[in-house]
């Protein structure tokens, strides 16, 4: 039983790059649009926003202007949206994609009504390009968007399957949580989602569930609510 109505599923950039650690990954994100038919097949309403770093991200370059930097940055989400729309067309699922500023006619401008529907008919919509500003990431366009949607709740997927007390990679003993209240991860400095995005959380109460990508079938039991990812609560 799915145990949502509506989720903004985000999905890192880097999650979907597999072992390249860059580009796409085709298997992984054919495996990723079989589980969202899945759950789109048995009624649940989803948006999708995804990371750009698999391309590139607005920091890693230092000459460069930010304002431009970033602007590349939220190109390449367009790209990231782009192919990963087609991925789920091939298996069966209809798609739109939802820019907040014009990409002439390759996607659509966002808004609130136009994507409802796309989600309210079984389409899945992509939200690409962020907020839309530099100086943001695609951590604060999806809780954005999803309290602007009315989600239930946020499923991210990445390439780590929760919050640890500690980067796992560095310690050895690092201590998962189950569940943790998204104060605790703002004030112990987790830097799990940026600060605007955890603020925007806090004050919107939108909860987020943080799991891992490559764990077989995760976005299926995280909208079951039977993922071993970490509950970030409000
Ligand atoms: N970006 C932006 N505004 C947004 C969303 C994204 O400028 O609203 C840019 C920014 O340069 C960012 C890149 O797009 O580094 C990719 O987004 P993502 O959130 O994956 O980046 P990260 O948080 O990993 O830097």
């Amino acid at each position: 039983m799915i145990k949502y109505n509506r989720v903004l599923l985000k999905l890192s950039g880097e999650a979907l790059a597999g072992d390249k650690k860059t580009g796409f990954d085709e298997e992984t994100c054919i495996g990723v649009a079989k589980q969202v038919k899945q759950l789109v097949d048995d009624g649940l309403q989803v948006s999708i926003v995804i990371g750009g770093g698999n391309f590139w991200r607005g920091r890693t370059s230092q000459t460069i202007d930010r304002t431009k930097a970033d602007q590349i940055g939220m190109l390449a989400t367009v790209m990231n949206c782009i192919y990963v729309s087609e991925i789920f067309r091939y298996v069966g699922i209809s798609t739109e994609i939802y820019t907040p500023f014009q990409c002439g006619s390759m996607t659509k401008l966002f808004s609130k009504d136009s994507v409802t529907s796309c989600m309210k008919k079984g389409g899945v919509a992509f939200l690409a390009g962020g907020t839309g500003h530099p100086y943001f990431s695609t951590d604060t366009a999806t809780v954005l968007r999803a309290v602007e949607l009315d989600c239930d709740i946020i499923l991210a997927a990445r390439n780590i399957d929760g919050v640890y007390d500690s980067d796992p990679k560095q310690n050895p003993e690092a201590k998962k949580f189950d569940q943790i209240p998204m104060q605790k991860v703002l004030d112990d400095k987790l830097g799990i989602i940026d600060l605007s995005a955890t603020v925007l959380c806090i004050e919107n109460r939108m909860p987020m569930l943080l799991f891992g990508l490559s764990v077989d079938n995760s976005i299926v039991l995280a909208a079951k609510g039977k993922s071993n990812g970490t509950i970030i609560t409000i």
